[in-house]
């Protein structure tokens, strides 16, 4: 729709500009400092950071329910820098001007309800919100649009050329960030670090194809993080991790389609999300919390977090009761939730601070975290997939905490989940593929369930004097015999009864 033709009191708000104060805050010492560069730590302690905008003036003159009705109008917008995650521009990065905004497709991934069987099944509605819909296959992509569209911005801004971005990924960080930064062609190169064999081959063939330079090391994700971190300290370079705050508001227009697609209603609702270094958790309770705050929504949803116990480090964190409880990162075994096997998560002090700020704004305990085995995860999998969707093993992590979570008592037979399959299911179908073909090692401790195993069949008839092959085709009686002998085989494996 062209703007004029939008109602009168509603169009001055369709367009934005930019209005916000960015500030980075200190998560430890709660230092303010200026969003004019990019930081990742606090220069001041070396804590976590998040951002925060200081002209709340826009946000807090504005009722809840005129939001919503801005955001609900500029569904109808055609104006590209609008139709991703900053649709909700105003409370993601309000100093973007838009024609700095990169929008690759982001944002807006659909949600799925779960058919009757699936549904029967868990005892409880849901529904996947499938992420792996985002360009890179991933929910990673909300992400890297908010912080390349920042550095795209302070780039013209401050007259900068080529700035070289990195990251350390488990896979799709770097496919997502190379994705974005291929698209700023000459403003930004990337380089992203993998830990060698911990990714899919879909995921290595992303940033290759993008054209970054992808550089493996020995180790886990861990080491990767360690050593861009260190990178990041002493080198002029533009940090792509979680660590780097504008990824995190980026990731926060998760929470923000979950209340605009349930008209706002989000009381009755359970969001289950799988921890890894847990940005995308600290971005989703962060969420919420704003459009709460804003008056946009009532209630807040409970948040579930989902470990494997393969890498559970806030898992135990939450499970210890007591007071003086400390953080322990823990040594990760190998996971087939590999985009989520992480044992020392940066965006830990993120979680602990939001964590109770949305206890305390809901008057009660609701974020958890629930832990499930590399075999629920794969079991999960599987049977949600063999139910039409396309969830990743992540995405069967969520449902394998629905269960858990069910079985806990912390999510209602009342209550309508929505779980992140944060990728698509073809980024890990190495997995899919070990599970049914039974070459799983070991070590991921995953036995194949018999009755959801599935592997092609082969079928070729015997006894014919000839079969067609590449470059080589049949033709007349040859090709008959050959279509006839196989259409019966088939016929016989399918169990087909013949048309009278
Ligand atoms: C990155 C990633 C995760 C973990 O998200 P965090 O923000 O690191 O907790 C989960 N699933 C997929 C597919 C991912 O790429
Ligand atoms: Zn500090």
């Amino acid at each position: 729709m062209k703007i004029n033709d939008f109602p009168e009191p509603i169009r001055d708000h369709m367009i934005p500009s930019p209005s916000g104060d960015m500030v980075y805050r200190c998560l430890t010492c709660e230092t303010e400092h200026d969003s004019g560069k990019l930081l990742y730590t606090c220069p001041r302690c070396g804590g976590v950071l998040l951002l925060h905008n200081k002209n709340s003036e826009t946000i807090e003159s504005t009722p809840g329910n005129q939001w919503r009705e801005i955001f609900d109008y500029r569904r109808m917008l055609n104006i590209p820098a609008l139709k991703g995650i900053f649709r909700y521009y105003e409370f993601i990065a309000p100093i973007i001007p838009l024609d700095k905004i990169v929008y690759l497709g982001e944002g807006h991934t659909p949600m799925i309800a779960a058919n009757k069987r699936l549904t029967d099944m868990m005892g409880v509605r849901f529904y996947f919100k499938n992420d792996g819909l985002n360009p890179s296959a991933s929910f990673k992509d909300r992400g890297m649009a908010c912080a390349l569209s920042y550095i795209n911005h302070m780039a013209a801004a401050n007259n900068l050329d080529r700035i070289l971005a990195i990251c350390a990924s488990t896979g799709d960080t770097s496919a997502s960030a190379a994705l974005y930064a291929a698209y700023l062609e000459e403003s930004v190169a990337s380089a992203v670090l993998l830990p060698k064999g911990k990714v899919t081959p879909q995921q290595l063939s992303q940033p290759l194809g993008s054209g970054a330079v992808v550089i493996q090391i020995p180790g886990v994700f861990d080491d990767c993080m360690k050593v861009v971190e260190e990178l990041a300290e002493t080198y002029h370079v533009a940090l792509l991790n979680s660590k780097n705050s504008w990824r995190i508001l980026g990731q926060e227009s998760f929470s923000y389609e979950i209340c605009q697609d349930f008209d706002y209603e989000v009381a009755d609702k359970a969001i289950l999300v799988p921890i890894g270094n847990a940005g995308n958790i600290t971005a989703i309770m962060s969420g919420f919390i704003k459009f709460y705050r804003a008056g946009l929504i009532e209630n807040l949803p409970k948040i579930v977090g989902v470990q494997s116990s393969h890498a559970d480090p806030v898992f135990r964190y939450y499970s210890d009761d007591s007071p003086e409880r400390v953080f322990k990162p823990v040594s990760v075994r190998p996971s087939v939730a590999q985009a989520a096997m992480i044992g020392n998560p940066v965006s830990m002090p993120r979680v602990v601070n939001l964590a109770e700020e949305y206890n305390k704004l809901a008057g009660k305990r609701r974020v958890f975290v629930v832990q499930v085995t590399e075999q629920e995860i794969m079991d999960a999998m599987i049977t949600a997939n063999r139910n039409g969707n396309i969830a990743c093993t992540q995405g069967g992590e969520s449902m394998a905490g629905l269960a858990a979570a069910t079985t806990r008592g912390i999510i209602d037979p009342e209550d309508i989940a929505v779980l992140d399959s944060t990728a698509h299911a073809l980024k890990f179908s190495m997995f899919q593929d070990m599970y049914f073909s039974g070459r799983f090692d070991p070590a991921f401790e995953v036995t194949p369930d018999s009755s959801l195993k599935n592997e092609p069949v082969d079928v070729v008839p015997e006894g014919l004097k000839a079969y067609p092959a590449p470059g080589s085709p049949l033709d007349g009686e040859l090709l008959q015999e050959f279509v006839k002998a196989t259409a019966d085989r088939v016929a016989g494996l399918l169990k087909l009864s013949p048309k009278s």
